[in-house]
C-alpha cells in the first residue's frame, strides 16, 4: 500500500497520526460517508507506539460503555480481512485472570458481572482447568480464576494496515513522512494545520498523535495532559509446554501478563510505579524506536512473574523490550472535542489499551464528528474532564508513575491517589485537618471525605465492604439528619454570567425557567437537542443582569465549555469565581437555629423560602446565603470571600457545637443525597439520559416557548416511559454496590446500577439505576416484579422505588 502523495490544500477532516487510532478513525469516518479525510503521519504508519504492542484484545473494562467499545474492536478485527483483503492476525484464544487473595478474587468476579451487560461470555474455572489451559502456571497459592473464552490477540501492525486500506479504498488520503508543526485556530475554532510542507485548511482536526499529543495540542492552547512512560515486556526462547492457542494469562497481583507467541512466552509488566520518559517532549524522529533495558527497574517484577510461571526462571530470554506509551493522570484515555477549541478532537493517551480500544474508539469518534455528539455515554473518557493544572509537567511527573502502576493494582472503591496531591486547597484546609479530615482529591481539590474519630488513624483501609470510615461517616450522616452538619463545599464551581443578554442566553440553555425574581435559585438541567442532560446545576439570579451558576467540581471544565458555546452570539461576560468564593453548607434541622444566632436576617420560612438567596451579614462577614440542599435537609449554602472564609468557618464551628454540629465530609454527602434521591451527573445522569427518564421532569419549564432540547422532550413526554431511573434498596445488611451491577426483574436483565452508597437511615445500601421495559416502566411494573442485583457471584434482592427512600419533603414539615 503506498501512502504518500501531494498534500491537499484543504480537507474536511485532518487526522494527525498514523497509528492504530488515527487509521481507525479514518476508516470509520469513511464508513460514515465522510470521505474527504487526510491522515498525516510524520514517519511511517505504526512507527510510534503501535508497532511494538503486545496486541492483547481484552473485552471487560471498568464501565459498560468502555466494554462495548472493546467488544466492538474484537468483532471488527475478526471481520476486517474479509473487507480489505489484509489479514489482521486476529485470533481469540481467550484469557484467564487469576487471583491469589480473596480481595483480588472479589475484584475479578465483581468486574465479571459487567460482562452480562455486554454479552461477554465468562466462566469461573477451577485450578485443574487453569493448568489444562495454561500448563506452565503455578497454582498452589491461587484462590480463583476467571476465563473469558472469546478474548483475543491481534497483530497491531497488520490490523492498522487493514484499517488504513479500508479507509483508503473509500477515498481517504494517507500521507506519510510529513509532520504537523502546529495547529491553527481562529476565534476559538480550528481552521487547519501548518506542516513541514505547508498549510492545510481543515474543518475538523483530530489529534491521534499518541505521546506527541500534549505538545502539539499546546500550540493552540488545548490541554491534553498525558505523558510517555517506559513500558516493558520480555520474550523467552522457545519453551516446552507452550502450545499455540494457549489463552493469555493475567496475574494482576504479580503485575504481569503472559502471552503465547509462536512457542515462546511474552511476559509484559505493569510495575507498581512507572518510569517517565522525556517529560520535555518526544523527538520528531522517534520512529520504530526502542529504549534501553532496565533490569534494576523491572527485576523485582520479573521475580514475581517467575513465581507465577517458574519456567521463566529457567529459560533464556530472546528479547527484553522497552518502548514508550502515553499514560494519563487517571489511567483513562481522552476522546472528544476539546473544551477550548471548536472542531479540534482528541483520541490519545491510551494507557496501554490502545490496540483493543482502537476499533470502538474509531467508531465512537467518527459518530461524534459526523453527528456532533457521541452516540453512547462516553463521559468517563471525555476530554472535558481534564482540569487546567493537570497539564503542568511537574504534576504529570509526579502522578503518571502512579497511574501506570494502578492499572494492575486493586481498583478499590474510594481509592485515592497518593501522588501529586495538594494541588488546590480550601482556605479552611488547616481547620479541616485540625478537625480530623481525611482528604480525597477531586479536580485537584483536597476535600474532606470523612472526619476520623479522636485517636483513629487517618488513612483508608480499603475493602469492597464497609471500610474503616464506616462508623465515622455514619456519625456525620446522623448529625445532618438529626442536628446539623458543616460541609466545606469550596470545590463547587461557581461561574458568574453577567450582561444584557445573560437572561436570554441562560434561558435558552436551561430547561427550567431562569426568568425569576432576583434572589431566586433555580435547579435546572442543560440539555442537548436530543433532550439528553449535559449538565445538572443551579442558576441563581443575583441581580437583573447577573447570575451565578453553581456546579460540581468535576464538571467544571465541561459545564464551562457548554456555557461558553451556548452563549455565543449573546452579549454576556462569563467569569469563573470558584477560587474567590468559598462555600460552606450548613445542613440539618438545627441549621436555622444555629444561623439565626449569627445573623440578623430572618431565616424563617416566609422570609427565606427554599430556593432563594439573599445577601446577609453572618458573624460579621458578608455572604450570599442560599436556601438549598443536596442532602435532603433544611439548610443554607453560604458563599463568602476567600479572605473571610476562615473567620466564618470558625464562627459556625464554634456556635454550632451546642446545636450538635459536626464537620461532615463528601462520603456522608454522597450517602445523604442517595437517600434523598438526588442524582449525580456522570453516574445517574449523562448526555444519554433525559430529564423525563431521570425523573427530573419537574425541573423542566414546559411552558417556556424555547430552550435547547425542548422539542425532543415534548415528543418524549407523549411516549410510553420505557427507560426510567429507579431507586433501589439492597436487601442485605453487608453487601455494598457501587455502579454497573446488573439488575434483574424475575431473572430477566432489565438494567444496571448507576451509583450506590450505604444508607445509615435504611441500614442497607441504596442504589440508583436505569431499568428498561418496552411495555413501560411504572409503579405497577415495579410492583409486579421480583428485583435482584448481581454482585460478584451472588444475586441479592432489591426493593425498587420511584420515590426516594428518604423524603426530602420532610424538611418542609420541620420548617
Ligand atoms: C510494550 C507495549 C505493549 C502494549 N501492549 C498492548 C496490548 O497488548 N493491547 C493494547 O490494546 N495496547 C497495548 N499497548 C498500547 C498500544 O500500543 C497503544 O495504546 C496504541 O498503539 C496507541 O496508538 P496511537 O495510534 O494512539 O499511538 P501511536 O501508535 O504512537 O500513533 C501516533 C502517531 O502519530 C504520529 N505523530 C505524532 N505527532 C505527529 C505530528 N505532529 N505530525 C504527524 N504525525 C505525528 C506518530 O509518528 C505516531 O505514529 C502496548 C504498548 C506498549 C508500549
Amino acid at each position: 500500500m503506498t501512502t504518500t502523495g501531494a498534500l491537499p490544500e484543504r480537507t474536511q477532516v485532518l487526522v494527525v497520526g498514523g497509528g492504530i487510532i488515527g487509521c481507525s478513525i479514518a476508516y470509520h469516518l469513511t464508513r460514515r460517508g465522510i470521505t474527504d479525510v487526510t491522515v498525516l503521519e510524520q514517519g511511517t504508519l505504526t512507527c510510534g507506539t503501535t508497532w511494538h504492542a503486545a496486541g492483547l484484545v481484552t473485552q471487560l473494562k471498568a464501565t459498560h460503555s468502555l466494554t462495548r467499545l472493546a467488544t466492538y474492536s474484537a468483532r471488527l478485527f475478526e471481520e476486517l480481512e474479509d473487507e480489505t483483503g489484509q489479514a489482521t492476525g486476529y485470533r481469540s484464544p481467550g484469557s484467564i485472570s487469576v487471583a491469589s487473595d480473596d480481595e483480588r478474587w472479589e475484584e475479578i468476579v465483581r468486574g465479571a458481572t459487567m460482562a452480562e451487560l455486554s454479552d461477554v461470555e465468562t466462566e469461573v474455572i477451577d485450578l485443574d482447568r487453569v493448568r489444562e489451559l495454561f500448563p506452565l502456571i503455578r497454582t498452589d497459592d491461587l484462590v480463583g480464576a476467571l476465563y473469558v473464552p472469546r478474548d483475543g490477540q491481534t497483530s497491531p501492525v497488520d490490523t492498522t494496515i487493514a484499517l488504513a486500506k479500508g479507509a483508503k479504498a473509500r477515498g481517504a488520503r494517507i500521507i506519510e513522512g510529513v509532520a504537523v508543526e502546529r495547529l491553527v485556530a481562529v476565534h476559538g475554532r480550528v481552521v487547519g494545520v501548518e506542516t513541514e510542507q505547508g498549510h492545510i485548511e481543515a474543518e475538523t482536526v483530530v489529534l491521534a498523535s499518541g505521546m506527541w499529543t500534549r505538545h502539539l495540542a499546546d500550540t493552540i492552547g488545548v490541554n491534553v495532559p498525558l505523558q510517555a512512560c517506559e513500558h516493558f515486556y520480555i520474550v523467552t526462547e522457545p519453551l516446552d509446554g507452550v502450545e499455540t492457542g494457549m489463552p493469555t494469562l493475567r496475574d494482576p497481583g504479580n503485575h504481569t501478563y503472559f502471552k503465547e507467541e509462536t512457542g515462546k512466552i511474552m511476559a509484559g509488566f505493569f510495575e507498581p510505579r512507572g518510569k517517565i520518559w522525556n517529560l520535555g517532549g518526544i523527538p520528531r524522529d522517534f520512529s520504530f524506536g526502542t529504549l534501553p533495558e532496565d533490569w534494576t527497574h523491572i527485576g523485582p517484577v520479573f521475580e514475581r512473574a517467575i513465581h507465577r510461571v517458574p519456567a521463566l526462571g529457567e529459560c533464556g530470554l530472546q528479547l527484553f523490550f522497552n518502548g514508550p506509551e502515553a499514560f494519563t493522570p487517571d489511567g483513562v484515555y481522552y476522546l472528544g472535542e476539546t473544551p477550548e477549541v471548536d472542531g479540534c478532537f482528541v483520541a490519545a493517551g491510551f494507557n496501554s489499551v490502545g490496540i483493543q480500544s482502537a476499533g470502538g474508539v474509531g467508531w465512537a469518534l467518527a459518530d461524534w464528528i459526523a453527528d456532533r455528539h457521541p452516540s453512547i455515554d462516553l463521559s468517563s473518557v471525555d476530554i472535558r474532564r481534564v482540569m487546567p493544572f493537570q497539564g503542568r509537567p511537574e504534576f504529570l511527573a509526579a502522578r503518571i508513575p502512579e497511574s501506570l502502576g494502578l492499572l494492575y493494582a486493586m481498583h478499590w472503591p474510594f481509592r485515592q491517589y497518593e501522588s501529586a496531591r495538594n494541588q488546590r486547597l480550601s482556605p479552611v484546609h488547616d481547620r479541616l485537618e485540625a478537625g480530623g479530615a481525611v482528604f480525597g482529591e477531586v479536580a485537584g481539590w483536597e476535600r474532606p471525605n470523612w472526619f476520623a474519630a479522636p485517636g483513629q488513624e487517618r488513612v483508608y483501609q480499603y475493602s469492597y465492604g464497609k471500610q474503616n470510615w464506616f462508623e465515622a461517616s455514619g456519625a456525620e450522616c446522623r448529625a445532618v439528619r438529626e442536628a446539623v452538619g458543616l460541609f466545606d463545599q469550596t470545590s463547587f464551581v461557581k461561574i458568574k454570567v453577567e450582561g444584557p443578554d445573560a437572561l436570554a442566553a441562560l434561558n435558552e440553555i436551561s430547561a427550567n425557567q431562569i426568568d425569576v425574581t432576583v434572589g431566586t435559585a433555580v435547579y435546572t438541567q442543560w440539555c442537548n437537542e436530543r433532550g439528553g442532560i449535559e449538565a445538572d446545576l443551579t442558576v441563581t439570579r443575583l441581580a437583573e443582569q447577573e447570575f451565578m451558576v453553581v456546579t460540581a467540581a468535576a464538571a467544571g471544565t465541561r459545564d464551562m465549555a457548554w456555557l461558553r458555546r451556548g452563549c455565543r452570539g449573546y452579549e454576556v461576560a462569563i467569569t469563573d469565581v470558584t477560587d474567590e468564593l468559598p462555600m460552606f453548607g450548613v445542613m440539618g434541622p438545627n441549621s436555622r437555629a444555629l444561623l439565626s444566632e449569627l445573623t440578623e436576617t430572618d431565616l424563617g420560612n416566609d422570609a427565606f423560602p427554599f430556593g432563594t438567596a439573599q445577601h446577609v451579614s453572618i458573624a460579621g462577614f458578608d455572604a450570599i446565603a442560599m436556601r438549598m440542599t443536596y442532602e435532603g435537609e433544611l439548610g443554607w449554602e453560604l458563599y463568602v470571600a476567600a479572605s473571610d472564609a476562615p473567620g466564618l468557618f470558625d464562627a459556625l464551628n464554634h456556635a454550632g457545637r451546642p446545636h450538635g454540629l459536626r464537620l461532615a465530609g463528601y462520603h456522608a454527602m454522597n450517602s445523604l443525597r442517595l437517600e434523598a434521591g438526588y442524582r449525580h451527573w456522570g453516574h445517574d445522569i449523562t448526555d444519554q439520559d433525559t430529564p423525563l427518564e431521570a425523573g427530573l421532569g419537574f425541573a423542566v419549564a414546559w411552558d417556556k416557548p424555547s430552550f435547547r432540547g425542548r422539542q425532543a422532550l415534548l415528543t418524549q413526554r407523549e411516549q410510553l416511559r420505557v427507560k426510567r431511573l429507579i431507586q433501589f434498596r439492597v436487601e442485605d445488611t453487608e453487601t455494598l454496590v457501587y455502579h454497573d451491577e446488573p439488575i434483574y426483574r424475575d431473572d430477566v436483565l432489565v438494567g444496571s446500577t448507576s451509583s450506590g452508597m450505604w444508607s445509615y437511615t435504611e441500614h442497607r445500601c441504596l442504589a440508583m439505576g436505569y431499568v428498561h421495559d418496552e411495555s413501560g416502566v411504572d409503579q405497577a411494573w415495579l410492583d409486579a416484579g421480583r428485583f435482584e442485583v448481581q454482585v460478584g457471584l451472588h444475586r441479592i434482592p432489591l426493593t425498587p422505588s420511584i420515590r426516594s427512600f428518604y423524603d426530602p419533603g420532610r424538611t418542609r414539615v420541620r420548617m
